[in-house]
């Protein structure tokens, strides 16, 4: 076994949330490395759907457009909604409407910059591949983690310690060791590194079972100029969704299976009974049927008791699993990924302390384990759109689409809690907001985890508004992203003299924009104070994943202490 130079970030599992941390990293200036087992990326098209919250992190690397540009995506760039019927062919039941449901194509302006992209799961890592590594990552295929160790004398996860992990080259049988500071799991649901480490992966294993098949029919004329998401096929044949690839020619059948029944192994979908129910999904006999490949999986519902363990961090399927009703899963390691890249960076480079590392588990496990009770209410809600008949009313507990992907609330030691952001303010100069404030933070404090509207709480995602810079017209979304930011208003007052004086104080980079201001972007609409909860001389302290982190609605009596305060906590310092 040979011994390797030491790489700062070693991800394991080079799929959807391997890739998007790489390319996160790389964005933040850590070149990390991938390892994959495969010898390539998958060609398996698996889910379709990067949602607005997703794609604005994609947007904030530059890959929106890039996106939008791939084969599948224009392909698909039309299709919206969910439907219900016998057949393709045959009678329509219905179209899925739900108050909770937001079609894909629903106008989302109003929230974000960004909105749904369909695109298939390959292209899509196809991108983050090549993007990950032209901005420094590295990926090596046919690579697979083995086992590792970590440092025992650094278990508070400082940068000075390492974690060493043994991989085998899958063509040679070969092992070496390689050094990292840390590890990040994104091996997915059977995750090799959380069995090793003992975590556990409570939840239920069997939500239903599925066999994807993959096929070509022409289906053309039976589509019609009909363009859906998906479309359920229920007949005395099967029973299942049938899925678009290319609106025409390419596409993919999900049967639900029934466990108890033998005929339902999934062993026994020859070719031929593939075929056999493409053609009564379809409502077409004599179909002719390429069956590309069937792929068995299970919709289960299960969260990591740590997405932590020392250096070694869980991400994606190897922390969290759900149903696609929402297609939320996918989307979720994305954000795992997001969460998780400029902690590393900071802690890395110094400029954060070992603790901001907590945060990651702190925040993502409650706001995942939320996510998959939606995806299950969702799973459990789908039927009652096919027969009203049976009709039990909405599932308690369920909420907004929108809120899933933008009215999070993170709790963890480097946000400020509302108290604290309200103890800065000792000058509140409007008490309507004060109330509507107050309002906010307790349906915050109900939920746990979902605001309708989040108002700029420290642990939400910073607000969409749509401003006026030089070069034109950008979203307050635009301003985050490589560091801290502190938003001011047009009575900036002390708060920028303040920031630069912390900034070196704390020897981290804090851009500062001050909206309205003499040289900040202008605010068209008047709503950014508003939307982020402050008056024109507070101040918001916005984390470079758009989170925010502090707030103070109106100018303290010492700016300088309480933004000190403030980003020394952001820190974890
Ligand atoms: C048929 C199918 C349809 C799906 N449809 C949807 C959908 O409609 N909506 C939705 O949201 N989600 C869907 N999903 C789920 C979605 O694909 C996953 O949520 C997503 O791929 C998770 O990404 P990941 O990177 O966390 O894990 P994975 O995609 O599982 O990737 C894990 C990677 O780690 C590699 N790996 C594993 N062990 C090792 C090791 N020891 N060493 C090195 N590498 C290793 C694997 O080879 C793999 O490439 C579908 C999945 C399938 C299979």
């Amino acid at each position: 076994m040979t011994a390797q130079p030491q790489v700062p970030v070693l991800i394991v599992g080079g799929s959807l949330v391997g890739l998007s941390t790489a390319l996160f990293l790389a964005h933040q200036g850590v070149p990390a490395l991938v390892v994959e087992e495969r010898d390539a990326l998958s060609a398996h098209p698996r889910t379709r759907g990067v949602n607005p919250r997703s794609m604005e992190l994609l947007r904030s690397v530059g890959l929106a457009e890039r996106l939008r540009g791939l084969p599948s995506a224009g392909l698909l760039a039309h299709n919206s909604g969910v439907r219900m019927a016998r057949s393709l062919a045959g009678p329509e039941l219905g179209t899925f409407r739900e108050e909770y449901y937001r079609e894909v194509r629903s106008d989302l302006s109003d929230l974000s910059p960004a909105d749904w992209c369909l695109c298939h799961q390959n292209e899509l890592e196809a991108v983050l591949r090549e993007a990950a590594e032209q901005a420094g990552a590295v990926v090596q295929f046919g690579t697979e983690f083995v086992s590792c160790t970590q440092d025992a004398s650094t278990q508070d996860g400082g940068p000075e310690g390492e974690v060493t992990a043994v991989v085998r080259d899958r063509r040679t049988g070969r092992t070496r060791e390689i050094r990292a500071r840390y590890l990040v799991a994104a091996d997915g649901s059977g995750s090799t590194v959380r069995r090793q480490l003992g975590i556990p992966f409570p939840g239920t294993g069997q939500l239903g079972r599925f066999l994807a098949i993959h096929f070509r029919a022409d289906l053309t004329e039976q589509l019609g100029d009909r363009r859906f998401v998906m479309c359920y096929t229920f007949n005395s044949q099967v029973r299942g969704a049938l899925i678009p690839l290319d609106n025409a020619r390419e596409w993919r059948l999900d049967v639900i299976l029934d466990p108890a029944a033998p005929a339902d192994d999934p062993r026994a979908f020859t070719p031929e009974r593939c075929t056999e129910l493409v053609r009564a999904a379809a409502g077409v006999p004599d179909l002719a049927v390429e069956v590309l490949g069937a792929m068995p999986w299970t919709a289960a519902a299960k969260v990591a008791a740590a997405f932590r363990v020392g250096r070694v961090f869980l991400a994606g399927d190897a922390a969290h699993v759900m149903p696609p009703s929402g297609a939320f899963g996918s989307n979720a390691g994305i954000q795992d990924a997001h969460n998780l890249a400029w902690k590393l960076a900071a802690v890395l480079t110094g400029q954060a302390g070992p603790a901001l590392l907590d945060s990651y588990h702190a925040e993502r496990q409650p706001v995942c384990a939320a996510t998959v009770r939606q995806a299950v209410l969702r799973q459990q809600d789908r039927p009652r759109g096919g027969d009203r008949s049976r009709d039990r009313g909405l599932p308690p507990g369920i909420v907004d689409d929108a809120a899933i992907w933008f009215g999070w609330r993170y709790r963890s030691t480097v946000l400020a809690t509302e108290a604290q952001s309200w103890l800065a303010d000792s000058q509140l100069a409007d008490p309507q907001l004060a109330n509507s404030q107050s309002a906010a933070s307790q349906v915050a404090e109900e939920d746990g985890v979902w605001t309708t509207e989040p108002l700029g709480l420290p642990g939400t995602r910073a607000p969409h508004l749509w401003l006026r810079a030089e070069d034109g017209d950008c979203s307050t979304l635009d301003l985050f992203g490589a560091a801290p930011v502190l938003l001011t208003g047009s009575a900036a007052g002390h708060w920028p003299a303040a920031a630069s004086a912390v900034a070196g104080e704390w020897g981290v980079p804090l851009r500062v924009h001050s909206i309205g201001g003499p040289d900040g972007p202008t605010d068209p609409t008047g709503g950014w104070a508003k939307a982020y909860g402050v008056t024109e001389a507070g101040a918001v302290l916005v984390r470079p994943d758009g989170v925010i982190a502090w707030r103070s609605p109106d100018a303290p009596h010492d700016v300088h202490a309480a933004l000190r305060r403030a980003l020394g906590r952001m820190l974890g310092r």
